[in-house]
């Protein structure tokens, strides 16, 4: 049989051609636009939500804090007191600022912000811990990186001066996650940390609280004193890192020996890079049966939502269809924010590059 020639000019195969390279092209085109971000090993998928950020590309950094939800719906602190608590929380947010406009890591960023607060007589952290129901203050704390997804945690402590300091040398300087009670002690002295009395925590507004809730819970009474507080911090750096932490001194009148959400991994603290970083604050028995922290991070990863969609449909529909109160705050990977809450108010802030900075609790 005689084989047909090829002859591309010839009208049949021209057209034939011109059909082709039509195809092709449109193959090029499409393959562009679906092809997911080249992959590290191991690393996961990026959200499809998320734009895809090419490594050193990010210059801008953000950084957000709280210090604690709660309150009574209709009722406002006094002004003076609010007042209190927005130049504190200011103060913080500049000295966060500070680290990271220099170029400076987001795990700095966010120590250095939680321990203002723990120095702070203002919040449920460090000085001005709560009360557990024998009168003392026993404190958790956690923080983590999202670049390694290593992370450290103190919980139970009692001596340490500023606990997420130690939850970062457990980080990195122990082999392990988390220490407890004289344990972290131990630890946290032989690092050089700062180690005070138990006295040094103590604070008479914590004190007059503990003692209304201790007397209320007594006597079966409805806790008219919400009991709860923390601080926490999260922040994205010029290096495309975030990082996340939390510190506390839990609930008013608890259990000796209770350990809430906040020094629990994945519960009140989690950062990857890929996904967000979340530091939660409220009710941490429901934080911890809920996962929270890690729940928003795996919203995104596996359901493809964006931060605000996963961290207000975590707190404002699951948490609250169970009644448990609190918030978090949060920072996904190309730096947009969230800060939602079920409560009556939420201390909150957040400053960006251009310095712009707010504070605030209602
Ligand atoms: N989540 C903390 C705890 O349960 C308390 C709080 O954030 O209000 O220990």
């Amino acid at each position: 049989m005689k084989k047909a020639k090829f002859i591309p000019w010839k009208s049949k195969n021209l057209f034939s051609i011109i059909i082709l390279f039509f195809i092709l092209s449109g193959i090029s085109i499409f393959s562009q636009n679906v092809s997911l971000p080249v992959q590290q090993a191991g690393s996961i998928q990026h959200p499809a939500s998320l734009p895809v950020r090419q490594a050193g590309s990010i210059k801008n950094w953000v950084l957000v804090i709280h210090g604690g939800a709660g309150g009574t719906i209709g009722q406002k602190m006094a002004e003076d007191v609010q007042l209190q608590y927005t130049t504190k929380m200011t103060e913080v947010l500049k000295a966060g600022a500070a680290i990271l406009s220099e170029g400076g890591t987001s795990l700095d960023a966010v120590e250095t912000c939680i321990r203002m607060m723990e120095d702070s007589p203002l919040f449920n952290a460090g000085k001005g811990a709560v009360f557990n129901e024998e009168g003392k203050n026993e404190m958790d704390a956690s923080i983590m990186e999202g670049r390694t997804l290593k992370a450290g945690a103190v919980a139970g402590v009692t001596t340490i001066r500023n606990p997420i300091s130690a939850a970062r040398a457990v980080m990195e300087k122990s082999k392990h996650v988390m220490l407890i009670d004289g344990g972290a002690e131990k630890f946290a002295k032989n690092q050089g940390l700062e180690i005070v009395p138990p006295s040094y925590f103590y604070t008479k507004k914590r004190w007059d609280e503990f003692q209304k809730i201790h007397y209320q819970e007594m006597y079966h009474k409805p806790d008219s004193v919400k009991n709860h507080g923390t601080v926490g911090a999260v922040a994205l750096d010029s290096h495309g890192d975030l990082a996340a932490g939390t510190s506390t001194g839990g609930m008013t009148n608890k259990m000796k020996g209770r350990i809430g959400d906040s020094p629990i991994i994945g519960a009140g603290t989690y950062a990857n890079n890929n996904t967000c970083a979340i530091s939660c604050t409220g009710h941490g028995e429901y934080f911890i049966r809920n996962v929270v922290a890690y729940d928003v991070s795996a919203r995104m990863e596996y359901k493809r939502q964006n931060l605000q969609e996963a961290a207000g449909d975590v707190v404002n529909v699951k948490l609250k269809s169970q009644g448990a109160e609190g918030g978090l705050i949060a920072i996904d990977r190309n730096g947009n924010i969230a800060m939602p809450f079920n409560t009556a108010m939420m201390f909150r802030g957040s400053i960006h590059p251009d310095g712009k900075i707010e504070v605030k609790i209602y």
